[in-house]
């Protein structure tokens, strides 16, 4: 399983370049490029210069972080959504990036599951229509919050089956999972190959719908059963990548290169017992 760093994880005084740089020397095979973290990058280097780092070192990239909010927008709403898309598309297309994580809508009011499905379906369709020429794949979050759209794994990868689009898969974010009580019968009934992206985090022990991006632990010091869904990942046959995202100001705030390094330790440590790493 290739080891990823998501930027989210040292976010605060961080930077694509020093991101890079730590990723490299700690051995990570990938990473997901935050949008803002790319823009910042581009006001002092181009695309080019991103493409050249890759190409000299052994660090990939493998996703941009993210769309968000594509339900349940208005017409420029929704225009900013494309935008961004299209941007995706190109600055992939230099730097060799084939996917993009996209991420529903909070607080849309009282609608109901199969309204939220029809209108998600839809625009993720409409996504996947634009994205397919350019070998654009989508990988919808589902946010484990009471107030997002779609907050549970059963109910965003019954949008994913329904869009049917081979360009369009989940990510499976094992904080968003355990935070709304997501169940794992639904994991068990997934396919393997409709996961794009596995995040790895653990959480501080609160009730359903209690917690949040800020009380995400290190794998293993938390309350989440992450030997549970390694294993179902593991009986479903997905073993692609694993990405570290922790969203702790308390770990922003030590010095990138440790919490680079640890993260590092860490996630092997965490998938070991049941995949081999690199
Ligand atoms: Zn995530």
């Amino acid at each position: 399983m290739k080891i990823c760093f998501n930027q989210a994880t040292t976010m605060k005084n961080s930077t694509l370049e020093s991101d890079l740089m730590y990723c490299e020397q700690y051995h990570y095979d990938l990473i997901e490029i935050r949008l803002d973290k790319l823009r910042d990058y581009l006001t002092r280097h181009s695309l080019v210069d991103l493409k050249a780092f890759f190409d000299s070192h052994h660090i990939k990239p493998f996703a941009f972080n993210a769309l968000e909010f594509i339900n349940f927008r208005d017409e420029a709403g929704f225009g900013e959504i494309m935008d961004g898309l299209k941007f995706c598309v190109q600055a992939g297309s230099v730097i060799g990036c084939d996917r993009v994580v996209i991420v529903p809508t909070f607080d849309i009011g009282p609608k109901t599951i199969s309204e939220i499905r029809e209108e998600t379906v839809r625009v993720i369709r409409e996504m996947s229509d634009f994205a397919v020429p350019y070998g654009m794949k989508l990988a919808f979050e589902f946010v484990g919050y009471p107030n997002c759209s779609v907050n549970t794994f059963g109910q965003a990868y019954d949008i994913v089956k329904t869009v049917d689009r081979k360009n369009v898969g989940i990510v499976l974010d094992c904080f968003h999972f355990h935070a709304m009580g997501s169940r794992y019968e639904d994991l068990e009934a997934a396919q393997g190959d409709k996961i794009f992206i596995l995040h790895l985090d653990d959480s501080e022990d609160l009730p359903v719908g209690a917690a949040r991006d800020d009380n995400r632990l290190l794998p293993g010091d938390g309350a989440i059963d992450l030997d549970r869904i390694f294993t179902i990942l593991k009986r479903i046959g997905y073993d692609q990548m694993v990405s570290i995202e922790l969203f702790r100001p308390e770990y922003w705030d030590w010095p990138d290169e440790d919490n680079i390094r640890i993260c590092y330790e860490r996630t092997c440590a965490a998938i070991e017992p049941y995949f081999p790493v690199g």
